[in-house]
């Protein structure tokens, strides 16, 4: 895969193709206001709005890219990226990638996990036995933190049916919500990485315009992070109950109040951390508040 020829000042951000994180992660990045044009092959994305290019690949690709340099940041989960600074690390080489944000999505966990018949007493349980895993370094300095000594079975995909398969004993893999080992008679018994989707960039900071171009996509970025979950609440209090509303506002910024002319009323308003419940809406009510609003925000610059 060869995308066109392009100076090097524009960024590039490589995300996964397919898969749990490619559309959110497409998504994070439209909201930070850029659009694109596709390749034919849609292997490539030509960013029209900003000079950020997209590249889309597996994930398993996206933390050698930015090592090697071929893309400056990438959407990646937290797990793929530390097997790939300890493959590194044991090839003697010095870290290629740093976390940059977390996203606070894709999360799951990398857990052990056992027979769901089976007691399980602690991690030298595991000496001897076969685990099935497609993260055999974390999986490695996992047993050797514990002084364990166990066979580490690698595989690429479908490591949770490995024990039927007789391929292994144990399994050491990805879960979320835990359905996927259940269905297969597992149960998780001890966790060796929480993960989530985080944005990775190159162990040494960009200079130049990239690095420019890489500061601005990220202060979007924390800006669409935070504007996702923020709500404007507006209402409207007589004067002499406006002490009372106050008192059950849900979390959020110092609210603004107004007077609203010719009334002896006040308008509030107030940008909220989260969603605002029914209950809280009906609290205010009863505290007095009236003509209650809550709006979702679609851009904010403080
Ligand atoms: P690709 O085709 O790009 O190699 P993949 O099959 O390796 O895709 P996905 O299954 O799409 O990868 O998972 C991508 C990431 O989603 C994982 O590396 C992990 O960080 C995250 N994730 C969140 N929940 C889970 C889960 N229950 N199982 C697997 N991955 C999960
Ligand atoms: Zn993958």
């Amino acid at each position: 895969m060869s995308p066109p020829a392009l100076p090097r000042e524009r960024l590039r951000v490589a995300i996964q193709k397919s898969g749990r994180l490619g559309t959110p992660a497409r998504d994070l990045l439209a909201s930070c206001g850029l659009t694109w044009r596709e390749s034919r092959d849609k292997l490539f994305c030509y960013g029209e709005s900003l000079p950020v290019d997209l590249l889309l690949v597996r994930d398993d690709d996206i933390p050698g890219l930015i090592a090697e340099g071929v893309c400056d940041l990438g959407v990646v989960g937290r797990n793929v990226m530390v097997e790939h600074e300890l493959e590194r690390a044991a090839a003697g080489h010095e870290a290629g990638l740093r976390e940059v944000r977390e996203l606070g999505w894709g999360s799951c966990r990398l857990d052990i996990a056992i027979a769901e018949d089976e007691e399980w007493h602690g991690p030298e349980q595991l000496a001897g036995l076969r685990i099935a895993t497609s993260y055999p370094r974390i999986l490695g300095s996992w047993l050797a933190e514990h002084d364990v000594e166990a066979r580490v079975v690698t595989l690429s995909g479908s490591v949770e049916i490995a024990p039927r398969l007789g391929q292994s004993d144990v399994v050491c893999d990805l879960v979320s919500s835990g359905g996927t080992l259940a269905a297969n008679q597992l149960k998780p018994v001890a966790t060796l990485l929480h993960s989530e989707a985080v944005v990775a960039g190159p162990a040494h900071p960009l200079d130049g315009a990239r690095g420019e171009m890489a500061e601005l996509l990220l202060r979007r970025m924390d800006g669409a992070l935070r504007l996702k979950e923020t709500r404007l609440l507006m209402l409207r209090a007589a004067r002499d109950e406006l002490t009372q509303v106050l008192t059950q506002l849900p979390d959020g910024h110092e609210p603004t109040i107004l007077a609203v002319d010719g009334h002896d009323e006040v308008s509030v308003q107030m940008l909220c951390h989260a969603a605002v419940s029914w209950k809280r809406l009906e609290d205010l009510k009863r505290a007095g508040a009236r003509h209650l609003m809550v709006l979702p925000v679609e851009g904010m610059l403080a």
